[in-house]
C-alpha cells in the first residue's frame, strides 16, 4: 500500500511529505526501540472525529514508559499534532500512524542520549482486511510462531521493533493462502493476530482472552467489549485452546486498522455456518454505526475536527 500525503508532522512542525527522511543510521530502524500508534479518524453525517483519540494518546505514552523511552512532548501536544495532521492533507477520514524514535546521533545498544523524534504520518486507508473480509469473513491460520512471552517482550506497548514477530506471523499465513493468522501464548492458550484481538461467540456469549495475558490491550477490543454488555451481550474473558476456536459458533476480529472483521474459517474448518454470525453481525453493525453513522453512542470516543475542504 502506497501511502499517499503532503504534510508530515515532524519534531514540533508539519513539513511537505517528501521532506520527512531519517538518515539510514537512525537508531529505531536498527534495534527496533521505539514506539508507535495506529489511530483513525471517520466521517460521520454530523462531521468527522478521530475515534479514541486521548486513549491513543496515552497509550503512545504507555508504551513509552514501559520501554523507559521519555517523549519530548506533552500528550495534549501529540493530541493536537494528530489533528493539525489530519487537517493539513485535508483528510476528513483516514488513519494516523504516530511514530516515536531515537535518532542517528551514536550506534549501539546502549546510546543513552540519542535525540527522541517524534513523526505523525495520516492517510487515506480503507479496510485492512478487505471490505470482501468484512463482508464475508476471512480465512485464519494458527501460526507456528508464538505471540511474545512475557518475560521476553513487552505485551502491553506498542514496541517498533516487537512487530517482527507479527510481520513474520503475518508473512507465513499469506503465503500460505490464508488473509490472518492466529498466534497462541507461550502455553498453547489462543492470545491474539498479528494486529488484532480475537473474540468468538458460543451459545451466544462472548469469549475473549483475559486483558493480564500476553495480549495488547487493544482499544477496540474494550470499544466491542463496551458495545456488548450495552447491548445485553455475556462477554466472558478467559484462557481457551485452538480446538474451542474450532468449535465456536462465530469468530471475529477487532483492531483499529482491520475494524470488526468476521472470521469464516481456521486451519481449513468452517467455523459456525461459514458466513458472519448473527453477533458479530449485531457487534459490527452497532460499531460501524458508532464510528461513521449516525448513532448518538458514545460521543466520549469521538474527538471532533474539521478537515478543511
Ligand atoms: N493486537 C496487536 C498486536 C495490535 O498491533 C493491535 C493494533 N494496535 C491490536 C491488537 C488492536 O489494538 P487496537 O484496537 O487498539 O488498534
Amino acid at each position: 500500500m502506497a501511502v499517499e500525503a503532503n504534510w508530515i508532522w515532524m519534531d514540533g512542525e508539519l513539513i511537505p511529505f517528501d521532506q520527512a527522511r531519517v538518515h539510514v543510521l537512525t537508531h529505531t530502524l536498527h534495534y527496533g526501540y521505539g514506539v508507535f500508534e495506529g489511530i483513525r479518524a471517520y466521517a460521520r453525517p454530523d462531521g468527522s472525529h478521530v475515534f479514541r483519540l486521548g486513549e491513543h494518546i496515552r497509550r503512545l505514552f504507555d508504551s513509552a514508559h514501559i520501554i523507559g523511552l521519555e517523549i519530548p512532548f506533552r500528550q495534549g501536544e501529540l493530541l493536537e499534532a494528530c489533528l493539525e495532521t489530519l487537517k493539513a492533507n485535508k483528510l476528513p477520514k483516514g488513519y494516523l500512524r504516530p511514530l516515536v524514535f531515537l535518532g542517528s546521533e551514536a550506534m549501539g545498544l546502549g546510546a543513552l542520549n540519542n535525540r527522541v523524534r517524534v513523526a505523525v504520518a495520516a492517510w487515506d486507508w480503507g479496510a485492512y482486511l478487505g471490505e470482501e473480509g468484512i463482508a464475508n469473513g476471512i480465512r485464519c491460520k494458527i501460526s507456528s510462531y508464538n505471540r511474545l512471552h512475557p518475560n521476553v517482550n513487552m505485551v502491553k506497548g506498542k514496541i517498533c521493533g516487537q512487530y517482527v514477530n507479527s510481520v513474520i506471523a503475518k508473512r507465513e499465513a499469506l503465503s500460505a493462502g490464508y488473509d490472518e493468522a492466529i498466534m497462541l501464548d507461550t502455553s498453547g492458550y489462543v492470545s491474539e493476530c498479528t494486529g488484532e484481538n480475537l473474540f468468538m461467540v458460543r451459545a451466544g456469549r462472548i469469549v475473549t482472552p483475559p486483558y493480564g495475558s500476553s495480549i495488547l490491550g487493544g482499544i477496540t477490543r474494550d470499544t466491542v467489549i463496551t458495545i456488548a454488555r450495552d447491548l445485553g451481550v455475556v462477554v466472558e474473558e478467559r484462557s481457551f485452546t485452538r480446538d474451542e476456536l474450532y468449535i465456536a459458533d462465530e469468530i471475529f476480529l477487532c483492531g483499529t486498522a482491520a475494524e470488526v472483521t468476521p472470521v469464516r474459517e481456521v486451519d481449513d474448518r468452517r467455523i459456525g455456518t461459514g458466513r458472519p454470525g448473527e453477533v458479530t453481525g449485531l457487534i459490527s453493525k452497532n460499531f460501524f454505526d458508532i464510528v461513521t453513522g449516525a448513532s448518538p453512542a458514545h460521543p466520549e470516543w469521538r474527538h471532533t475536527y474539521t478537515a478543511p475542504g
